[in-house]
């Protein structure tokens, strides 16, 4: 056995200092990483870069193509009223597909990570660094509660207040109906909804997997919500937006009443404050008085 070299032994009198710690990860990013392998599919989630990568552009895009794909085709097996894919509008509603919620979740999630660092301060009192350490599904389910919530009152404002229902009546001028539709929304909605909803989230230091996954989660009830599918959800109906209430918030103002069923999401927030109309048949009629498109 051989001595220590004597260059080791250091004087008493040395301050002694404590070995260099290890690298060490907070569990709760080890965790992520480890346990949820999606968070690189999505693409967003591990990066420290200050704006959306190619992966999550990439994601996104695949996100367009097979919710397009699914509810085209699903339009075509079960639909409510038959009618062709390139129906009236259809050209117009592609267009609008740039013009989308996830795309204002992604311009948030990149101010969130420009500027976040200033809003520190906020996350202790309003409860966020709690929220933080949670599951993500809790998360995400707490930012979808809370966001379509607020949705819900936007929407309500969108067609009560009549400077604002000049923005809103683009999404409403669609007469025909299918999941296309969903996309067509003045650019003003779609910077006025990001800009309430996703980026104080995103400043107060909500995952981006979390936003990305309740803007596509929201646009998704939303393609369901307009499609042109004979699908009834039963007592789910009281829970989430489906075509049999979509529908008639979209009636044309000569075939039934007006200013129901604003929900985005979820359609419990009609049922609780009596803005919900569900007769068992179709409208009519779709669409408005003088309707433009611009
Ligand atoms: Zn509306
Ligand atoms: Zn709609």
């Amino acid at each position: 056995m051989t001595g220590r070299p004597s260059t080791d032994v250091r004087p008493i009198t040395q301050p002694q200092t404590c070995p260099p710690k290890t690298q060490h990860t907070p569990p709760e990013e080890r965790r992520r990483a480890g346990k949820a392998p999606y968070r690189h599919i999505i693409g967003i989630g591990d990066s420290n870069l200050p704006y959306p990568t190619p992966p999550s552009v990439i994601s996104y895009s695949l996100f367009l193509l097979l919710s397009g794909l699914l509810f085209t085709l699903a339009e075509r097996l079960w639909p409510r009223q038959p009618q062709p894919i390139a129906r009236k509008g259809y050209a117009l509603d592609i267009v609008y597909i740039f013009n989308a919620e996830v795309v204002g979740a992604l311009v948030s999630i990149w101010l969130g990570r420009m500027y976040g660092t200033h809003f520190l301060q906020w996350r202790e009192p309003l409860g966020l660094t709690a929220l933080a350490r949670q599951p993500e599904w809790l998360q995400l389910a707490a930012l979808l509660l809370v966001k379509d919530f607020l949705q819900w009152n936007i929407h309500n404002l969108l067609h009560r207040v009549p400077a604002l229902w000049e923005f809103h009546k683009t999404h409403h001028s669609t007469e025909v109906m299918d999941w296309l539709s969903n996309w067509r929304f003045h650019w003003f909605e779609i910077v006025f909804y990001q800009t309430i909803l996703y980026l104080p989230a995103n400043l107060l230091g909500m995952s981006p997997t979390v936003t990305f996954g309740c803007a596509v989660i929201s646009t998704t009830i939303g393609h369901f919500a307009h499609a042109n599918l004979r699908w009834r959800v039963g007592p789910l109906k009281y829970i989430i937006n489906s075509p049999e209430m979509h529908l008639w918030h979209h009636v044309h103002p000569d075939a039934g009443p007006q200013n129901r069923n604003f929900a985005i999401s979820l359609a419990l927030w009609d049922w609780l404050f009596h803005t919900a109309y569900a007769p068992a048949q179709a409208p009519k009629r779709l669409g408005i008085i003088d309707a433009k498109t611009t």
